[in-house]
């Protein structure tokens, strides 16, 4: 379905963050990225919904067999990409319903809209109840969720999400991966970028493991449950051998 070939993004010309980035995602999957900070991630993301003020320095993104780097975001996300940014970028002066209505400004058909609108109600009571409320007076995980229903109020096929978890309480963070569950048994496609990676793991169908601008790993979850690296880094599992141990905490120090 997304197909992203030996992508290469330099901000500025000088700051190589992306070199030579390939992802398949197959319809129907979750795949989740899993990687430090800074190690790309949030940029795969914005070089693929076109949101960077340059293009690519090198390689394609194909969409359903389209070519669709060059693209601008709207016509990407008019093809079936929507996108929920890390810091979920509700409009805090805006009401909840406005907010999902903007949601829909790719989309012409007026009862579409209506109906959408009525299914997230319907699904998240709580948007409902808060939909003449300004989107800043909701709490962490109520915009999540605003952010997550605005995304799919395009009606998108792939669905892009940027650390959902973030500064959210463990309770609600694991009503957010329902959701997102919820959302994908529905037929919508995920790429998940994640920093949780015990509760990512457990929703992928495969993962990719960015470092430095390269994916340096891949697997299905249960693959990468038995890495060492995956252990000791994202899973929080020490190792034993002392040299190695002291080593990998070295490493680990530098990556902070
Ligand atoms: P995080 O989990 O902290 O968001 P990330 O894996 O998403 O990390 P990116 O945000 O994609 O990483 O950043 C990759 C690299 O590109 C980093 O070195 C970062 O400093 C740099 N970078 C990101 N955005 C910009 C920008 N707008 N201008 C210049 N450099 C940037």
């Amino acid at each position: 379905m997304l197909s992203v070939n030996n992508i290469e993004t330099i901000y500025y010309g000088l700051l190589h963050a992306l070199r030579g980035v390939s992802l398949n995602v197959k319809e129907g999957q979750i795949v989740t990225i899993l990687g430090a900070n800074g190690a790309g991630k949030s940029t795969l993301l914005k070089t693929i919904m076109g949101l960077l003020e340059d293009q690519p320095d090198k390689g394609t993104i194909k969409f359903q067999g389209e070519l669709i780097n060059g693209l601008d975001t709207e016509r990407i996300v008019r093809q079936g990409i929507s996108y929920v940014p890390e810091d979920r970028e509700v409009f805090e002066e805006l009401t909840v319903k406005e907010n999902l209505l903007l949601g829909a400004y790719t989309v012409s058909n007026s009862s579409q809209v209506a109906q959408d609108l009525e299914k997230i109600f319907n699904h998240f009571p709580v948007l409902q109840e808060r939909q003449k409320q300004w989107a800043g007076t909701l709490s962490g995980g109520e915009q999540q969720t605003l952010a997550i229903s605005r995304a799919m109020m395009s009606r998108p096929k792939l669905l892009l999400l940027d650390e959902p978890s973030l500064g959210l309480s463990p309770l609600l963070v694991k009503e957010m991966f329902k959701i997102i569950k919820q959302i994908n048994d529905l037929g919508t496609t995920i790429v998940l970028v994640e920093q949780n990676a015990r509760m990512a793991l457990a929703l992928a169908d495969f993962v990719m493991i960015l470092e430095n601008g390269r994916f340096v790993l891949e697997g299905s979850p249960e693959e990468l449950a038995q890495d060492e690296d995956v252990k000791e880094f994202y899973l929080g599992v020490e190792k034993q051998d002392s040299i190695k141990g002291y080593k990998r905490y070295k490493r680990k120090k530098r990556w902070r």
